[in-house]
Parts: C-alpha cells; structure tokens; sequence
C-alpha cells in the first residue's frame, strides 16, 4: 500500500533530543502543518524517532519525557491527530526488524560516504557507535515501512533519502518489486545559519531560539544575532544575502508581509536601516508569533494522559501498515513460507 484512497503517502521524523528550536521549526515542523493544511494534504505519518536519539549519549529515563514534550510542541505548533498520523518510533518495532535487514542490503560503501556521519563523528569524538554510523540504513526503514513515496528534505538529507532509494532498489532487485523510491519534497526554507553565525542552529551550542523560549530570552538572543560581517558601521551599506537576520524575516516577516521584506532589503542596502533596529523588528515577529505556541505547549504538557491517549491511537494506525508491509517482506525474504502455502 503506497497511496490511500489516491494520496500520494508522506513520511517524516523528528528525534526527541530537547525543546524544539527556530530551525526544527522552520525546516520541518511549520512545513508539515502547510502541508496538512493544504486543500489536498497528503497522506502523513510523522514519527518522533526515539531510537534515532539513542546515537547520542543521554541521561537515562529522559527519552519518554522528550517524546512526550516534543509532542506536546507538535500540537501546540498546529500538527492534528485527526489528519495525519503521529507517534513514536520505539511503538511499532517493525522500524528494527526492518532496520536489520536492510543492514543486510545496504552497501558499507554507501554508508561510508555519509558526510553527516563525519560531522556527528567529529562533533562526538567519545561515543562514535555503531548506530551513528548505521542510523541512515534505520532511517530507510522508517520511510519504505510506509512504502512512502514523498520525504519532506533539506539540501542535508537528500544523501540520507538517496540510501533509501538505493535500500529500495537492492531489495526489490534480490527479493522482487515490494517498496517504492520514495522522492525528495525539497525544502522551500533557505538554510538556516545559528545566530551565532555558525554553520548550523544547534541546541547544543545555544545559537538558536527554542520555542518555549520567554520573550525577554529572545530579545536578548536576537540582540547579539551575527548580520553581515562586512557591516561594521552604521552607515555601510549591508548585504542582506549574507545575513541570517534577514533569512530570518523572509521566515517570520515574509509570509504576512512581503513588501516589508522587500523594503528591509532595499533599506539594508541603501544603509537607511540599521542592524539594531532590523533585529528588533525581528525579534517582535518571532516573539508575536512564538507567544501562542508557547502558550499551547504549556497547555498540552499539563495533560500527559491526554498526550499518551494521542501517541497510542498514532500507533495503532502506524502498526497496520507496518504489519502489513513485514507480513510480505518476512515472506519475501523467505523467513515465512507464503500464506496459501501454509
Ligand atoms: Fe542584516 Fe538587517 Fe543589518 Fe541588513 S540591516 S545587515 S538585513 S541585520
């Protein structure tokens, strides 16, 4: 089953790593809610990919409280249980059973091309296991359980979504025709530099805003912001193209207001705006429209029976598809006889 009742079949996960930040938010989350909005949404699963989280080295016993938190956000960023589906990885253990034998298909050669295991492996010389390494193969079971045929995707990612491809492709070549290639849906969000001006918003190295942050954190957050580094006085003129603020309000300004952003452009390169006014102006976007997510978020955290009711239901619809795609996969690989041979 690749499509129900016609749609095209969506796939995507979030790992429970933390509160969710500006660049979850932008890159993924707010995407998936335009996406379930829309007049002709796709059919989705979302998945908060707990085991995906176990790569990195956390404290025990927090990983059920993240998965709750960061379902609490989900709701509270728009997602709705009634329109897509939403639950937690580690409840359907088709992800694992899927996960070895694409261990079994995948290519060590493609895995080691993986650029994002180099970054991780670097970033976490103490802990550089097995899964940080593999966790792309389990990541290609996550989407062709599903037999998803569209994978929301930064520019970061499309290698991860070419291994499920390749996954694909090997397996239904030795086993015959079972999973689909499932297509990139590219983000339409520039990438995101942290405010520090780093190469990437990272919780870990606090340059970046997390949505239940206070509105006096992001001020200050926003104040200290990196812009364009060759504006170092007031009156330079300012190259907007290289400054992450002015990302920033083509993400919070542009949607309702396009013209503004087009004057802060201008206004930047003719030096009529400075660097301390643009960044107020976008800290009051951010904080207008954080300040209602924030509110629900506390709102949902409240109500933890509420929220595990949700993720049950999500699995329950997650694990018909994912028993029926190992049913034929068991029976693929020859592990289980055919059922009329039974
Ligand atoms: Fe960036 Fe705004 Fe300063 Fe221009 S005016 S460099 S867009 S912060």
């Amino acid at each position: 089953m690749t499509e129900s009742k016609g749609r095209q079949r969506i796939f995507s996960g979030i790992q429970p790593t933390g509160e969710p930040h500006l660049g979850n938010y932008l890159g993924a989350i707010r995407q998936w809610v335009q996406q379930q909005n829309a007049p002709a949404p796709h059919d989705a699963l979302y998945s908060i990919v707990d085991y995906h989280a176990l790569t990195i080295e956390m404290e025990p016993g927090s990983l059920d409280r993240f998965t709750l938190d960061l379902t609490a956000s989900l709701l509270a960023c728009g997602l709705d249980p009634e329109r897509i589906t939403l639950f937690r990885q580690s409840d359907v253990p088709e992800h694992t059973e899927l996960g070895w034998i694409f261990s079994c298909v995948a290519a060590m050669g493609d895995l080691h091309r993986m650029t994002q295991f180099k970054d991780k492996a670097d970033q976490n010389k103490d802990n550089v296991n097995v899964g940080l390494f593999a966790y792309p193969v389990l990541q290609s079971a996550d989407i062709l359980l599903y037999k998803a045929n569209l994978v929301p995707v930064g520019d970061d990612q499309v290698q991860h979504l070419e291994l499920a491809r390749e996954c694909a492709r090997r397996f239904n070549r030795r086993f015959g025709e079972t999973f689909p290639e499932p297509q990139p849906l590219l983000s339409t969000v520039p990438r995101l530099k942290g405010l520090d001006g780093s190469a990437k918003m990272s919780k870990s190295k606090g340059n970046t805003v997390s949505l239940s942050e206070a509105p006096e954190q992001i001020r200050a957050k926003l104040k200290v912001a990196v812009t364009d580094p060759a504006r170092l006085r007031r009156n330079d003129p300012g190259h907007p193209e290289v400054c992450n603020v002015f990302t920033l309000h083509g993400c919070f300004t542009g949607p309702a207001n396009p013209a503004r952003v087009a004057a802060i452009e201008a206004d930047c390169r003719s030096a009529a705006l400075g660097c301390v006014d643009c960044k107020k102006e976008l800290a009051d976007r951010i904080v207008e429209q954080l300040g209602p997510i924030r509110d629900r978020q506390a709102a949902w955290r409240a109500r933890p029976d509420d929220l595990r009711d949700l993720l049950e239901k999500g699995r329950r619809k997650a694990a018909e598809i994912a028993r029926a795609t190992m049913e034929e996969v068991r029976v693929r690989i020859g592990v289980r006889a055919p059922p009329n041979s039974r």
